[in-house]
């Protein structure tokens, strides 16, 4: 097989992917301009705002988590209307059946979009959303995990659960937490939480990024996490490890993400690699893939380079089983990976 043939063949499974982190660069641009906000996002303690300028032709550069952040957040100030939001969904699926993705459950952050643009009404928001999401189907299937997100602290998840829960029609199957996980730590949610579950919710957390291995841990316990976003420093304790492999916990690894983050060191092998050997489910994605200049092939890619085909095509096929797609949806994927990886050794033994 070609180097790189399976990476770009292979159907692809969006387990940890932001929505708004997909707004291709020049969209961001132009809706910032529209709206008349700047490309950078940095509250100074004056409470004002230090520094909104950014490059137009290079608008998404960043350095560490902490600048990220902000950078997520420029973004998310962006959009400010439903059609904003239809847009960069519209584009996303494009982009996505461009790369052959068939199944996604995607991440939103209602609490950010309030928090820039408090009129937002949110459910025509996710409805402007799903209405183009749902026009990948047949040929992929999204649905939405919306983010708790940890900076506004433990009321506003309640609320923000207690509204995610309320629109299950519009594809919402579960509710996910991210943010600033070390001033945010996940015992701080465990009631949203436990009401998220108690309504039928799936619930995932961002986990071990910044935060320790007893992050990561808190989030399976207390938290009740099915899966675990990046989930990298639970190597610092082989007894957090014995738990995800026990409990077969998936995690979802973001290569490029984690370099860029500060999560995983530039010069050292991605542990991802560590954990698989160890026997946790590792899956792979790309996070917020605009921001962070790469796309799921990319990360399929670079995987596929540095673990080998074989690898990588046991981190889709266990993707495929860390989704909540119902048992027919999982075979019908099974299927689909089956054909298309048959159909490469068919054509590199030709
Ligand atoms: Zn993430």
């Amino acid at each position: 097989m070609a180097p790189g043939a399976l990476a770009k063949r292979i159907p692809k499974i969006h387990l940890h992917c932001h929505l708004e982190g997909t707004l291709r660069p020049a969209t961001f641009v132009e809706l910032a301009a529209k709206h008349g906000v700047g490309l950078r996002y940095r509250p100074s303690n004056a409470g004002g705002e230090a520094g909104s300028q950014g490059d137009p032709a290079d608008p998404y550069r960043f350095e560490g988590m902490g600048e990220f952040l902000y950078l997520f957040a420029a973004v998310s100030r962006s959009l400010r209307e439903p059609s904003d939001y239809a847009r960069l969904a519209a584009e996303f699926v494009d982009d996505a059946l461009a790369q052959g993705v068939i199944y996604g459950e995607l991440f939103v952050s209602p609490p950010v979009w309030s928090f820039f643009n408090p009129s937002l009404d949110v459910r025509s928001t996710m409805e402007a959303i799903v209405s183009e999401l749902r026009r990948a189907r047949p040929r992929a299937i999204f649905r939405l995990l919306p983010d708790l997100t940890r900076n506004f602290g433990e009321a506003k998840a309640m609320e923000t659960a207690r509204a995610m829960a309320a629109m299950t029609d519009l594809d919402v199957v579960g509710v996910s937490l991210g943010g600033d996980e070390v001033r945010f730590p996940p015992r701080l949610f465990a009631e949203p939480f436990a009401y998220a579950r108690s309504q039928g919710l799936h619930c995932v957390a961002h986990a071990g990024e910044v935060g320790g291995a007893a992050s990561v841990r808190d989030a399976v316990e207390l938290l009740g996490a099915e899966r675990i976003g990046h989930g990298i420093r639970a190597l610092d304790d082989p007894g957090t490890v014995e738990v995800l492999a026990s409990r077969g916990i998936p995690l979802e690894i973001c290569p490029t993400s984690n370099r860029l983050t500060g999560a995983v060191l530039i010069d050292h092998p991605h542990p991802y690699v560590d954990f698989d050997r160890l026997g946790c489910v590792v899956t792979i994605d790309s996070d917020d893939p605009a921001l962070f200049d790469t796309s799921i092939t990319g990360e399929y890619e670079l995987v596929e380079s540095t673990a080998g085909p074989a690898a990588l095509e046991r981190y889709v096929r266990n993707a495929i089983e860390a989704t909540f797609a119902q048992p027919i949806e999982k075979q019908s994927m099974r299927a689909h990976l089956d054909r298309a990886v048959a159909e490469l050794h068919e054509r590199s033994s030709s």
